[in-house]
């Protein structure tokens, strides 16, 4: 896969596609990632102006954006153009799913007080990584590229791990445990340490089912029906395990 990003701060990309999995997936020839300056893009090396209309904040200009565009397309042809705003399609796995399938994907990070709005005319999807506003797109664009990176073949020691994670099949992710054993009293259930595979698996897809239902029953409404029902100390111990650190409700979210 090769990625693009058209931004005006390439700087914030240095150290994050360097490290780590990102980093390692590049090396290894999983990923390509270019970060494109849109100052080269400008004649006069000015890619901002102030809103008609008046206002605060400074817009991007779109023939500026365009013209990097333009210049990428002109040596590669990609599947998605994708402009990260705000109040694009809302992020998820199902859509990291389908963009890891891609094989060129140009992201086109605003900044300031945005991009001018005709740059919808030019691109094929906008994505929002949330509801909130962040100072720029590049932090969006780098939730969306090691979201997706994550899940090409070889870009994790073991490829089965991604499809165990949170949000794959609808599902939250089960508990992880390692050493030690016992921590101020705090234990590692048993069953992980029995070396039964069969019951380590049953008892995995148990917690996952579990903890989809306490804390995520929006993300499998199927999980109501059709179900055996949990052990009851099962769904006991998980429940008060979860009361201590689960979510808080809608109206106790902190503002
Ligand atoms: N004026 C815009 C609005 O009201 O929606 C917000 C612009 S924001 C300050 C500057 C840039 O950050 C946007 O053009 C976009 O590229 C990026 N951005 C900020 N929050 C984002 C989010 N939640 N998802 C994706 N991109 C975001």
């Amino acid at each position: 896969m090769h990625i693009d990003i058209i931004t005006a701060v390439p700087e914030i990309f240095n150290s994050p596609l360097q490290a780590s999995i990102l980093g390692r997936a590049q090396k290894n020839g999983i990923v390509s990632i270019q970060v494109h300056n849109l100052h080269n893009y400008s004649p006069n090396g000015r890619i901002d102006d102030y809103p008609y209309g008046g206002g605060a904040g400074m817009i991007i200009r779109v023939d500026v954006v365009v013209a990097a565009m333009r210049h990428l397309q002109h040596h590669r042809q990609y599947d998605e153009i994708i402009y990260l705003t705000p109040d694009g399609h809302r992020l998820t796995q199902a859509l990291l799913n389908r963009l890891s399938l891609c094989k060129a994907l140009l992201l086109i990070a605003g900044h300031y007080k945005g991009i001018d709005e005709r740059v919808r005319h030019f691109v094929t999807l906008e994505v929002s990584i949330g509801d909130y506003v962040l100072t720029g797109g590049e932090i969006p664009a780098l939730v969306l590229i090691d979201g997706i990176v994550r899940l090409l073949p070889g870009a994790l020691s073991d490829a089965s791990s991604a499809l165990e994670d949170s949000f794959q099949e609808g599902l939250l992710g089960s508990p992880l445990y390692t050493r030690p054993r016992e921590f101020e009293g705090l234990r590692v259930p048993d069953i992980l340490l029995s070396g039964n595979h069969q019951a380590i698996a049953a008892w995995r897809a148990e917690q996952s089912r579990l903890r989809t239902l306490l804390r995520r029953p929006d993300l499998n409404p199927n999980l109501f029906h059709d179900e055996v029902p949990l052990p009851p100390k099962l769904a006991e111990e998980t429940a008060s395990q979860l009361g201590k650190s689960g979510p808080p409700s809608q109206e106790e979210e902190p503002s």
